[in-house]
Parts: structure tokens; C-alpha cells; sequence
């Protein structure tokens, strides 16, 4: 039912062996339906999501079959990247009838949606199927995605080396006088010159912006005695990058060299820490740790990291309460930081993968303090 054409990374990626380990999954705990929005989720199972809008659009999976609702004007494009016959519906018409075709009169008991659908297809399908309950799919689908596959990895693998060739040319343009704008554009540019298909952000926080973990670029003119934070990602063949580094403009006093140095530490003391079968939350320890004996764990305000693969935010979450164990496969970020109001952040951040038996770091760029003068 599901074919192998048009691989958006790779021939080798089998959708059928997704699909299969979900209706496992659906059988072992008694569900039903799982519906499907055009989201990460749809990309992942399908090797495909349709153009998300307000129509709707879904890919209903049962224990024992995949159906997929699709609107008319997105048919072809459906059929020619992805095998599931789509039941489709034209505007005129509306989807009643595509998805009552779809469900072929199933009145599913026990359903599970996709929790990132639009509450509209949400409704859409409840007053379509009537369910005894419905719950969210994420614990159906999270394992599957959190584990990626050789392929996968490769894919995230480019996407690192694209992301730390964006970081170099972000730090070449840093000079006083640059607007942290002027450095979000030079990012965006190269993560386009290098086949991005989406930049999905340029965070670049200069001097006391960097005590923001989460800063919107602006105006602000980087100044020499500034540590500025270049924290940048996109997508390139479907898969995220995430990094994060800093550079100081002028000659870092001793102090902040010293925080840098704990930064630095924690981020090698959480990726070594990594392995099969270590729980999410010991990385998290490890990197907190490091930098509570250098006394700067009150400034450690976030967690240690997150998975990322189709998307920049997905599991596993790597903090404290997290006692899954990681496994070979999975891909998150570790970015243990500091934040100090007013005056200054630092953060360094890595992606890495769970091996055999330790960690691969996929980012590459070099963790020494950058210095401009
Ligand atoms: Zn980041
Ligand atoms: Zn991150």
C-alpha cells in the first residue's frame, strides 16, 4: 500500500516498516484509529504531508489498514510522492463524504490524533467517529520518531555541517557596529546558498541580550566588549540543525573566560556522559553539575537539551524527572548555559547521537572561544 518513489533523503528509507511498527503498537494497546495531520508526524509515516491549510487533510491509520483523506487541488501532488490511495474531496463539496469513505463505516471505539493537528480537524473527525475516548497519539508515535534510523542520521549529519559553515560566516561578519539583524541575515543567507529549504531560526543575542535565552534579534549594534550568542537552525533535506557558539568582540576579561571554561565543561561532560541505557535526565545532571561546583548553577536556567530530527523540538527532553533511558539511535541537543542579567549569556550547544555504545557529536565547530578584536 505504501510505495518507496520520490524518497525525500534516500532510497533506503522503508515507510511500510513505520507504518507496521505503529499498527503494532495500535494492536498491543487496543486503538483503534490514529488520525494523522499534515504535520512532521504525516511526513514520517507517509514520507509525506500535504500542503497544510484549512482543508482537511488526513492519513487515518487502523490496525490493519492506512486510508488517507485528501483535498482535489493536493491529489496529484499526493499520489506522486506518496503510495496511500487518497480518498479525495473538492472545495465545492467538502470532506463529509472523503471521510466517512475513508472510515468505511468503522465507528472506531478507541482513537488516538495526532497531537499537533488543527483543533478544526480535530472536531471534524470526533463528530465523524463518535469514539468511546480519544487520546493524544504522541506516546504511539514519539518512540518511533525519537530513534532514527542510519539514514536519518546522515541527513541530520549534513544538516550539522551546514549549520556550523552558518555559525563561521556569522562569526567572519561580527565586527562593532553590526546590528544583530544585519547577522541573522548573513546566517539566513547561507543556510539558502547551501539548499536550505527552511530557515527555521537565527538567534544572535549581543551583550546583555544574551542574558535572554530566548531573544528576539534586533536593532542593537554589537559593541567591543560584547559576548555575543549565535544560536541558528534550519532545514535541509527535511532534517533540523541546531547550534549554538560564542564570540567575544575585544579581550574577554579573566572572569568571563573562566565562566566560558565552565560552559565549556559542562557541554563535554554532559555529551560524555551519554550512552545506551543512561537516563535522559543523568545527561542533564551531568552538565548541571559542572557548573553548580563553579558556582554558577543558579544561572543555569533551562533544561540540558531536546531531541530534534524532522522537528527542532521533539523527544527525547533531556532534564531532571526524565528517567527514560536513551537508547542507540536517538538525536538531541546538549546545551548546558549561563545567563547573567544585564550583562552577558553563554551557551554552547551540540547535537549528538546515541552509538552503539557512547555518542557521536554531529556538530563540528570548534568549542574555544571565538575573539575578534
Ligand atoms: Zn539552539
Ligand atoms: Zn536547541
Amino acid at each position: 500500500m505504501i510505495g518507496q518513489r520520490r524518497r525525500p533523503f534516500s532510497e533506503n528509507i522503508n515507510m511500510n516498516d513505520r507504518i507496521n511498527r505503529l499498527q503494532e503498537s495500535l494492536r498491543d494497546q487496543e486503538i483503534d484509529l490514529v488520525a494523522v495531520g499534515p504535520t512532521a508526524n504525516m511526513r514520517y509515516l507517509a514520507g509525506y504531508a500535504s500542503h497544510p491549510d484549512e482543508r482537511l487533510c488526513l492519513l487515518l491509520i487502523t490496525p490493519d489498514e492506512v486510508r488517507a483523506v485528501v483535498p482535489t487541488l493536493n491529489a496529484e501532488d499526493w499520489i506522486a510522492h506518496c503510495d496511500i490511495t487518497p480518498v479525495t474531496w473538492a472545495d465545492s463539496d467538502g470532506p463529509s463524504r472523503a471521510l466517512s469513505s475513508a472510515l468505511s463505516a468503522r465507528q472506531p471505539r478507541r482513537v488516538a490524533v495526532d497531537g499537533t493537528m488543527r483543533a478544526d480537524f480535530l472536531l471534524t473527525l470526533l463528530e465523524a467517529t463518535k469514539p468511546e475516548t480519544a487520546r493524544v497519539a504522541d506516546s504511539l508515535i514519539s518512540p518511533l520518531r525519537a530513534r532514527k534510523s542510519a539514514d536519518e542520521i546522515e541527513a541530520l549529519q549534513r544538516s550539522a555541517a551546514l549549520a556550523d559553515r552558518a555559525v563561521q560566516a556569522v562569526m567572519d561578519a561580527c565586527a562593532p557596529g553590526v546590528t544583530e539583524a544585519e547577522l541573522t541575515w548573513v546566517a539566513e543567507t547561507t543556510f539558502r546558498q547551501g539548499g536550505a529549504s527552511r530557515v527555521e531560526f537565527t538567534l544572535i543575542a549581543s551583550g546583555p541580550n544574551g542574558a535572554f535565552p530566548h531573544h528576539h534579534s534586533g536593532a542593537r549594534r554589537l559593541q567591543r566588549g560584547d559576548a555575543v550568542i549565535i544560536d541558528i537552525g534550519a532545514t535541509l533535506d527535511y532534517y533540523v540543525s541546531d547550534v549554538t557558539r560564542v564570540i567575544f568582540l575585544g579581550d574577554p576579561p579573566s572572569e568571563f573566560l573562566r565562566r566560558y571554561a565552565a560552559v565549556k565543561a559542562a557541554n563535554e561532560a554532559g555529551r560524555a556522559a551519554v550512552r545506551p541505557g543512561v537516563a535522559a535526565q543523568d545527561v542533564d545532571r551531568a552538565t548541571r553539575s559542572v557548573l553548580a561546583e563553579a558556582g554558577l548553577g543558579e544561572h543555569f536556567v533551562h533544561r540540558t537539551g531536546h531531541g530534534l530530527g524532522l522537528e527542532v523540538h521533539e523527544p527525547p527532553w533531556i532534564m531532571a524527572g526524565n528517567d527514560a533511558p536513551l537508547a542507540e539511535g536517538m538525536v538531541f541537543s546538549v546545551e548546558p548555559g549561563i545567563y547573567l542579567p544585564g550583562r552577558y549569556g553563554i551557551r554552547i550547544e551540540d547535537i549528538v547521537v546515541v552509538t552503539t555504545d557512547g555518542v557521536r557529536t554531529l556538530t563540528g565547530f570548534d568549542h574555544e572561544l571565538a575573539v575578534r578584536p
